[in-house]
């Protein structure tokens, strides 16, 4: 990676965005946290997560609130659960990713950097269509319209959880800190998806 790299990672508090921040640091870049409360209903067990994370990692991190985007939320990760999955299960919210990226854009250009960085992994089951690297680059396509120097970034996309697990523990990410459930602000609720890829992975790599 260049050494000039200044980037923004989109950050939820959760173990593959800290692995994805840890990544870049290691690599000589100059990182930036952002937070985004978009109304999802952990918001607040992840805003306390993602300080405790870049406080361990010190790590500038900003939060955003725009939790009234929530009236728009569809699925498990959203207190109302209208309109759950079209199909792609129960915490696919449409379109979500795509706001994340431009406001992740906006923010990047505000602080002059040149790069925004996303946590996708590789899943277990079918990707979410906004989770591929097709996604992401038709993004970064109309980003740069706008952007000509913004590049987007997925460091782990490549990575099942277990391989992420793996590299929390070879880049000292504190994964114990992090929050990744998505129903629940208060810990694990051992029942979402996020909850059971990750049970799964400490599993496979603390057997
Ligand atoms: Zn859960």
């Amino acid at each position: 990676m260049c050494s000039e790299t200044r980037v923004v990672v989109l950050f939820s508090g959760g173990v593959d965005s800290a692995v994805t921040a840890a990544v870049l640091a290691r690599d000589g870049a100059e990182v930036h946290l952002l937070f985004v409360n978009y109304g999802q209903r952990a918001a607040s067990g992840e805003e306390r997560a993602a300080r405790r994370v870049a406080d361990y990692m010190r790590l500038p991190l900003s939060c955003l609130d725009l939790h009234a985007l929530g009236c728009l939320g569809q699925g498990s990760l959203f207190e109302s659960h209208a309109g759950s999955g079209e199909g792609f299960g129960e915490s696919y919210f449409p379109h979500r990713n795509l706001l994340l990226l431009v406001i992740g854009a906006q923010f990047a250009r505000r602080l002059n950097y040149n790069a925004l960085a996303v946590g996708f992994i590789k899943p277990y089951g079918s990707p979410y269509p906004d989770t591929t690297r097709q996604f992401l680059s038709t993004v970064e396509g109309i980003l740069v319209l706008e952007s000509e120097d913004l590049r987007l970034l997925a460091p782990i996309i490549e990575c099942d959880k277990v391989g992420v697990m793996r590299l929390a523990e070879k880049t000292g990410v504190p994964w114990r800190l992090t929050h990744s459930c998505d129903l629940s602000s208060a810990g694990r609720c051992g029942k979402c998806p996020s909850c059971l890829d990750l049970e799964y992975a400490i599993r496979e790599v603390y057997r």
